[in-house]
């Protein structure tokens, strides 16, 4: 495709590549209000334990309903405010809604927040989340704050200070989406983590490419090892939990036991305790 330059000029050009920055300056932008339009809101989604088939807690996720652009997803929203240094005040909200929360929810109940690098190399990071700790009353070891390894590749010294502090305040952290990252082994190695994630995707090549079934065994078994619980992430099918339960994974969240619910529903879910498979079928889409 063509277009048209100042001086009247034409030049060939990306359309895709147009239209994608374009709806990035839009996304930008929507968020700037994002919180005053009040357009962010939680959903919950289950934590399992595969063992004792209860309910550990929640992982909340962000949702923007934008009243521009629609429902956006994370996926294309959550750079977008990274980039901007939105992200900080946006993750703010997020562990203030999230702690407020699980207050509700009967003790020891959890809610895992995914934490941007970004926010988690502020330098007064550990001290706000002190501040949220207090302000909301919730126990710091009910909080768990999700990383992605990546974000401990850039600065892992200052990282490794931080993680430490957020550790000390008794709270616990989870690496996120385990196996995609450049270093993945040498990271475990080097940062307290509490619990490791597997990434969905290799749940989602089980069955499917042979090497599937080696990778998660093996970082069961490194958590094991490690004395580090193993969550799956993405469990979706009765093959894939059957697999997990047979290899001892300590936990599992995946559309199987429950796609992430709006707060009355996880608050519902929280209050009948022990967890049984129909409760999937209660939640809705
Ligand atoms: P994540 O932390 O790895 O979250 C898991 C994602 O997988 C969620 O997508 C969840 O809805 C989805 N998921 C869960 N179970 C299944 C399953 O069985 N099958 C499939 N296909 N998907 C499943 P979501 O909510 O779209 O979030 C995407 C990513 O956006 C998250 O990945 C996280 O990295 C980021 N994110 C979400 N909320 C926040 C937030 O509050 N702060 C920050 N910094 N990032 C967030
Ligand atoms: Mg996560
Ligand atoms: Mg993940
Ligand atoms: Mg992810």
């Amino acid at each position: 495709r063509s277009k048209k330059l100042q001086d009247g000029s034409w030049c060939w050009y990306d359309a895709d590549a147009d239209e994608d920055g374009r709806r990035r300056g839009q996304i930008a932008i929507g968020l700037r209000s994002a919180i005053a339009d009040n357009a962010l809101r939680l959903v919950f989604q289950p934590q399992i334990s595969m063992k004792k088939r209860q309910l550990l807690g929640f992982e909340a996720l962000l949702r923007w309903s934008s009243p521009q652009l629609g429902e956006v997803s994370p996926a294309d929203f959550i750079p977008v405010a990274e980039q901007t240094g939105i992200i900080v005040e946006i993750g703010d909200w997020v562990l203030m809604q999230a702690c407020r929360e699980a207050t509700l929810w009967p003790t020891p109940m959890g809610v895992a927040v995914n934490v941007s690098p970004v926010q988690l190399m502020r330098p007064n990071f550990a001290e706000r989340l002190t501040e949220i700790l207090t302000e909301t009353g919730l126990e710091p070891t009910r909080l768990e704050i999700e990383i992605t390894e990546t974000m401990l590749i850039d600065n892992p010294g200052q990282a490794l200070l931080v993680l430490r502090k957020i550790k000390a305040l008794g709270v616990r952290v989870a690496m996120d989406d385990f196996g995609t990252g450049y270093s993945s082994l040498s990271t475990l190695f080097s940062f307290p983590f509490d619990k490791i994630k597997v990434d969905r995707s290799f749940l989602n090549a089980l069955g499917r490419q042979a090497q599937a079934t080696s990778v998660i065994e093996t970082v069961i078994e490194l958590g094991h090892k490690l004395s580090i619980p193993v969550l799956a992430e993405g469990v979706e099918t009765d093959f894939q939990a059957a697999f997990l339960k047979d290899r001892r994974c300590d936990e599992a969240q995946g559309f199987l036991y429950g796609r992430p619910v709006d707060s009355s529903t996880a608050h519902a879910l929280a209050q009948s305790g022990t967890w049984e498979d129909e409760n999937a079928g209660k939640l809705s889409a």
